[in-house]
Order: C-alpha cells, then structure tokens, then sequence
C-alpha cells in the first residue's frame, strides 16, 4: 500500500509498505476512507516535534472502515464506520479515570499516531487501544460530516467546554485556521451574546463572514479597542487563543476584562512572556493546551443532529497518490484553502 513518510526533516515522500497487521490484542486495523492534513503534520515536516520518529506514515486526521479487531476490541467490529482518535489512551489511569486522556501514563499515551508510530496518510492503519480510539460514526453522517472529530473538531469542542461560557459572555476567538474555526463553531453551541473573530488574513476573515453572518470581525491591530467597544465590562468575559502567532498571546489577557477566563488552545514555536506585574489586579484565569479528546461520541450525536457542520472547512480534495501537491497547497495557504480532504 501507499504511505506518506516522514523521511527527514524537510521531506515526505509516498512509500511502498506492508499492510499493517494486529500486534496487541488491544488493537484494529482500519481501512482508511478519508483523511486529511494537519498542521501538526508540518510541524513535524519542519522538524520542530522531536520524538516524531523518521520513517513512520504521517497523519492523525481520518475515518474509516474497521476491517480487524483485536481479541480484547468489543466496541467495534469489522464493517464498522468509524472515526479515529488523535490520542491513544487507556481508560484506566488516573488522567484518563478524570477525562485527562491527554496525560494518559500508558505506553502508547497521548499523540502516538501519524508522529511516533505509522498513522493514516495511507490505506490502512493499525489503531492501539482501540477500545477507547474509535468511535462508531452514526448512520445518515457522512465520511466529510465526521472527518474532523478525532483531531481538530475534539479540541474546539474541548476548548469551549474548558471556557465555561454562559449566555452573557462576549466570547473573543484569536485565530480563524482550521482549529479556530472548530472552535468558534462548538462556542456556539454556547450561546453566548457576542462572538468577536480575531483574524490577521482578510480571506479568513471573509470565510467566517460568508459561513457565519452573526460573528462580529476583526483584526490584530484593531482586537483591542473594538473588544473594549462590543464588550460591556472592560473586555471580553471569555479569551480563547487559537493563534499561536507572535503577539497573540499578549493580545489574549490585554482584551480580556479582570476575572475573565483566558483558554490558551494555541501551540507556540517560541516561549511566551506571562508579565505578572502588568495583569496583577486583573485576576484572570488561564487554562492551557493539549486537547483531551475523549468527547467524540458526544461530537457525533451534535453532528448527527445538524448542530454542527465541518464541512465547508473542506475547501480542497485530493486522492492519495497527489498529496504532495495538497501538503503544498495547505503549507503554502493557496487558493483560499481551510482544509484539504485526502481520498482513497
Ligand atoms: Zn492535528
Ligand atoms: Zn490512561
């Protein structure tokens, strides 16, 4: 089968290699039906995850069919249509008994797939723990509906969870990518009196403004003073960082009014400066990264209903023999593209 490697840093390439096989009675293989990229996936591409291991199949984002099951798999079986996780958890330790399955303390804990051991840039993938791993898509979703809920989608539904928002909070989203956008989406299910989109592209920002007519825009440069004039306490009640970029971070706690909740869902390529004396008195509270992925089930049921629908992030496709060039086009943010969704 086809596999998108990661060789060395700088470079994928589409290999030859076997199919994967059963290795522990915890896991499945599934045959991938979708996938997509992530920008995780450059990150590794770029070198900056160093226990990404060089020869694994990269990608953490797909769906599939089930077509084996461990002795000790009973959620699934084969035939199954099913979403994977980005995280491998066991369901037994201490983190995943309190829902930290980000921290789980087994072997094959946390981001295990597409990074240190063959993910699903592919045809098909061996899943661990697959108890915990896959969920059963409903019938009536389709494979584009529940591509996002193992990865980008489980940590916008995690982030608004985390944020605690009421009806009476103005919320601010810094950052309008994929991961943004997820998130802006499961902060509606909120409902929440204002929703502020911060966005430094004027296409993102076009995009939300098509897709979302009631969210409020704007950009880095102006965030601060149209927060403080569509906020009624000094600031938005609610900061989720979805950026990462330079200045967000400093952006994130400056609009958010004393007491707010800031929820730092960014990943940094640098540290960032936390400058006490300036937000003492503010008393915020400030929540960090690292998606707990384990409301998928939950995730379905909403998509399932028609309250949430991913799919005009699908903004590209392409088969698998071509995802050079779609790697190229998400890497380069060409065409107007959100996401890119990668056929068999
Ligand atoms: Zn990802
Ligand atoms: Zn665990």
């Amino acid at each position: 089968m086809q596999a998108y490697t990661y060789i060395e840093k700088g470079k994928f390439a589409l290999l030859e290699k076997a199919k994967p096989t059963l290795i522990e009675p915890t896991d499945a293989i599934v045959k991938v039906t979708l996938g997509s990229i992530c920008t995780s996936d450059l990150h590794i591409k770029h070198g900056s995850v160093p226990r990404a291991v060089p020869g694994i199949t990269v990608g953490h984002e797909m769906v599939g069919i089930v077509e084996q099951v461990g002795s000790e798999v009973t959620a699934v079986k084969p035939g199954d249509r099913v979403t994977v996780n980005v995280e491998t958890f066991c369901g037994e330790c201490f983190f995943c008994k309190h829902g930290y399955v980000n921290n789980c303390t087994s072997l094959h804990g946390g981001w295990a797939l597409g990074c240190r051991i063959d993910g699903g840039q592919t045809e098909y993938v061996r899943v661990p723990l697959a108890q915990q791993g896959l969920n059963h898509i409903p019938d009536g979703v389709s494979d584009e509906q529940a591509l996002f809920v193992g990865d980008v989608l489980a940590t916008g539904f995690w982030a608004a969870r985390i944020t605690e928002i009421t009806e009476d909070d103005t919320v601010l989203i810094i950052g309008a990518g994929p991961t943004g956008i997820c998130t802006l989406l499961c902060c509606m299910l909120k409902n929440p009196k204002h929703i502020i989109v911060c966005e430094q592209s004027a296409e993102r920002r076009a995009f939300v403004k098509a897709h979302y007519p009631d969210v409020l825009l704007t950009t880095p440069k102006e965030c601060t003073d149209f927060v403080m004039q569509h906020s009624d306490h000094g600031g938005a009640d609610r900061v989720l960082e979805v950026a990462g970029g330079k200045d967000t971070f400093q952006l994130a706690w400056q609009c958010a009014r004393p007491n707010a909740i800031v929820t730092i869902v960014a990943l940094y390529d640098e540290p960032q400066l936390l400058p006490l004396p300036q937000m003492y008195g503010k008393n915020l509270t400030f929540k960090t990264g690292g998606v707990d992925g384990c409301d998928c089930e939950e995730i379905l049921q909403l998509i399932k209903e028609g309250k949430i629908d991913t799919t005009p992030l699908i903004t590209h496709r392409f088969p698998l023999e071509r995802i050079a060039e779609a790697y190229e086009i998400f890497e380069q943010k060409r065409d107007g593209v959100i996401k890119v969704a990668i056929t068999q």
